[in-house]
Protein backbone atom coordinates (compact mmCIF):
# COMPACT_ATOMS: atom_id res chain seq x y z
CA UNK A 1 0.00 0.00 0.00
CA UNK A 2 1.55 3.30 -0.82
CA UNK A 3 1.55 6.23 1.80
CA UNK A 4 -1.63 8.81 1.26
CA UNK A 5 -0.57 11.72 -0.11
CA UNK A 6 -1.55 15.39 0.39
CA UNK A 7 -1.20 18.58 -1.60
CA UNK A 8 1.62 20.75 -0.73
CA UNK A 9 1.57 24.28 -1.18
CA UNK A 10 4.09 27.50 -2.94
CA UNK A 11 6.42 27.97 -1.81
CA UNK A 12 7.55 24.46 -0.93
CA UNK A 13 10.79 23.75 -2.91
CA UNK A 14 9.75 20.16 -3.61
CA UNK A 15 7.59 22.35 -6.35
CA UNK A 16 10.60 23.74 -7.83
CA UNK A 17 12.84 20.24 -8.78
CA UNK A 18 13.09 18.60 -11.68
CA UNK A 19 10.84 15.07 -11.11
CA UNK A 20 12.75 11.80 -12.40
CA UNK A 21 10.90 9.80 -15.27
CA UNK A 22 9.21 6.71 -13.88
CA UNK A 23 10.18 3.38 -14.55
CA UNK A 24 7.82 1.09 -12.24
CA UNK A 25 4.74 0.51 -13.73
CA UNK A 26 3.75 -1.31 -10.43
CA UNK A 27 0.40 -1.35 -8.04
CA UNK A 28 2.00 1.30 -6.11
CA UNK A 29 1.90 3.63 -8.95
CA UNK A 30 -1.88 2.62 -9.71
CA UNK A 31 -3.01 3.31 -6.08
CA UNK A 32 -1.04 6.65 -6.43
CA UNK A 33 -3.14 8.12 -9.15
CA UNK A 34 -5.81 6.63 -7.75
CA UNK A 35 -4.77 9.05 -4.57
CA UNK A 36 -4.04 12.10 -7.05
CA UNK A 37 -7.37 11.93 -8.59
CA UNK A 38 -9.48 11.73 -5.50
CA UNK A 39 -7.36 15.10 -4.18
CA UNK A 40 -8.34 16.38 -7.16
CA UNK A 41 -12.19 16.20 -7.13
CA UNK A 42 -12.09 17.01 -3.52
CA UNK A 43 -10.45 20.73 -4.32
CA UNK A 44 -12.68 20.67 -7.86
CA UNK A 45 -9.36 20.99 -9.89
CA UNK A 46 -8.92 19.67 -13.49
CA UNK A 47 -5.28 18.32 -13.48
CA UNK A 48 -2.55 17.54 -10.44
CA UNK A 49 0.69 16.63 -11.37
CA UNK A 50 3.06 14.39 -8.77
CA UNK A 51 5.08 16.81 -7.27
CA UNK A 52 2.19 18.25 -6.07
CA UNK A 53 1.67 15.90 -3.84
CA UNK A 54 5.38 15.29 -2.69
CA UNK A 55 6.31 12.72 -5.25
CA UNK A 56 9.22 13.62 -7.75
CA UNK A 57 8.02 11.47 -10.59
CA UNK A 58 6.73 12.28 -14.05
CA UNK A 59 3.06 11.76 -13.80
CA UNK A 60 0.12 13.34 -14.15
CA UNK A 61 -4.06 13.16 -14.09
CA UNK A 62 -6.32 15.11 -15.21
CA UNK A 63 -10.23 15.24 -15.93
CA UNK A 64 -10.89 18.35 -18.60
CA UNK A 65 -14.84 17.68 -18.21
CA UNK A 66 -15.76 16.44 -14.27
CA UNK A 67 -17.01 13.02 -16.64
CA UNK A 68 -15.64 9.88 -14.70
CA UNK A 69 -14.70 8.68 -18.11
CA UNK A 70 -12.59 11.79 -19.53
CA UNK A 71 -9.88 10.66 -16.18
CA UNK A 72 -6.66 10.65 -17.72
CA UNK A 73 -3.32 9.62 -16.42
CA UNK A 74 -0.04 10.91 -18.13
CA UNK A 75 3.40 9.07 -17.04
CA UNK A 76 6.82 10.79 -18.68
CA UNK A 77 4.42 13.24 -21.11
CA UNK A 78 6.62 14.67 -23.83
CA UNK A 79 4.68 18.21 -25.08
CA UNK A 80 5.69 18.76 -28.88
CA UNK A 81 4.34 20.39 -32.31
CA UNK A 82 3.24 23.07 -30.45
CA UNK A 83 1.20 25.82 -32.87
CA UNK A 84 -0.14 29.12 -32.03
CA UNK A 85 -0.45 31.14 -29.00
CA UNK A 86 -3.45 31.92 -26.67
CA UNK A 87 -4.00 33.70 -23.04
CA UNK A 88 -6.41 31.87 -20.53
CA UNK A 89 -6.69 32.05 -17.02
CA UNK A 90 -5.09 29.65 -14.98
CA UNK A 91 -5.50 28.42 -11.59
CA UNK A 92 -3.39 26.00 -9.64
CA UNK A 93 -4.26 23.58 -6.64
CA UNK A 94 -0.98 24.53 -4.85
CA UNK A 95 -1.10 28.09 -5.01
CA UNK A 96 -4.56 28.49 -3.24
CA UNK A 97 -6.58 31.51 -4.81
CA UNK A 98 -4.31 32.71 -7.50
CA UNK A 99 -6.12 32.93 -10.76
CA UNK A 100 -3.54 34.40 -13.65
CA UNK A 101 -3.83 34.69 -17.46
CA UNK A 102 -0.99 32.45 -19.07
CA UNK A 103 0.29 32.14 -22.93
CA UNK A 104 0.13 29.17 -23.64
CA UNK A 105 0.61 27.06 -26.92
CA UNK A 106 -3.09 26.77 -28.71
CA UNK A 107 -2.41 23.16 -30.16
CA UNK A 108 -0.11 20.34 -29.02
CA UNK A 109 0.92 17.03 -29.00
CA UNK A 110 1.86 15.21 -26.36
CA UNK A 111 3.29 11.30 -26.34
CA UNK A 112 3.56 9.40 -22.61
CA UNK A 113 2.88 6.32 -21.49
CA UNK A 114 -0.46 5.07 -19.47
CA UNK A 115 -0.47 3.12 -15.74
CA UNK A 116 0.33 -0.26 -17.61
CA UNK A 117 3.18 1.21 -19.25
CA UNK A 118 1.48 1.36 -22.85
CA UNK A 119 2.05 3.97 -25.10
CA UNK A 120 -0.22 6.91 -25.96
CA UNK A 121 -0.05 9.87 -28.24
CA UNK A 122 -2.74 12.14 -28.64
CA UNK A 123 -3.46 15.90 -29.73
CA UNK A 124 -5.50 17.87 -28.67
CA UNK A 125 -5.82 22.38 -28.71
CA UNK A 126 -7.57 24.79 -26.33
CA UNK A 127 -8.11 23.55 -22.60
CA UNK A 128 -7.10 20.63 -22.44
CA UNK A 129 -3.96 21.69 -24.18
CA UNK A 130 -3.92 24.18 -21.97
CA UNK A 131 -4.09 21.27 -18.83
CA UNK A 132 -1.35 19.12 -20.46
CA UNK A 133 0.68 22.56 -20.29
CA UNK A 134 0.46 23.69 -16.91
CA UNK A 135 0.88 19.89 -15.51
CA UNK A 136 4.34 19.17 -17.80
CA UNK A 137 5.21 22.47 -16.20
CA UNK A 138 4.89 20.96 -13.03
CA UNK A 139 7.66 18.05 -13.52
CA UNK A 140 9.78 20.51 -14.38
CA UNK A 141 9.37 22.35 -11.29
CA UNK A 142 7.61 25.47 -13.14
CA UNK A 143 5.10 27.17 -11.21
CA UNK A 144 2.06 29.72 -12.65
CA UNK A 145 4.45 32.38 -10.42
CA UNK A 146 7.49 31.39 -13.26
CA UNK A 147 5.08 32.51 -16.46
CA UNK A 148 3.13 35.22 -14.79
CA UNK A 149 4.29 38.94 -16.40
CA UNK A 150 5.39 41.63 -13.97
CA UNK A 151 1.98 43.04 -13.76
CA UNK A 152 0.08 40.11 -12.65
CA UNK A 153 2.97 39.31 -9.78
CA UNK A 154 2.54 42.91 -8.37
CA UNK A 155 -1.49 42.44 -8.70
CA UNK A 156 -1.24 39.21 -6.37
CA UNK A 157 1.89 39.93 -4.13
CA UNK A 158 0.31 40.19 -1.42
CA UNK A 159 -1.56 36.53 -2.13
CA UNK A 160 2.24 35.32 -2.31
CA UNK A 161 3.36 36.58 0.71
CA UNK A 162 0.38 35.86 2.42
CA UNK A 163 1.70 32.10 1.14
CA UNK A 164 5.64 32.32 2.16
CA UNK A 165 4.61 32.98 5.92
CA UNK A 166 2.11 30.58 6.09
CA UNK A 167 4.92 28.42 4.89
CA UNK A 168 7.46 29.61 6.97
CA UNK A 169 5.11 28.91 10.17
CA UNK A 170 4.27 25.16 9.00
CA UNK A 171 8.08 24.85 9.33
CA UNK A 172 8.61 25.41 12.47
CA UNK A 173 5.95 23.17 13.82
CA UNK A 174 6.35 19.86 11.70
ZN1 LIG B 1 -0.68 23.60 -10.86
Amino acid sequence: MAEPVSIISYPDPRLKKVSAPITAFDADLRELAQQMFALMRLEKGVGLAAPQVARNIRMFVMNATGNPEDDRVYVNPELSEAEGEEEGEEGCLSIPELRVKIFRSRKLRIVAKDLEGKSIEESAEGYVARIWQHETDHLNGILLTDRMGPVAKIANRSLLKDLEERYKKQGKTT
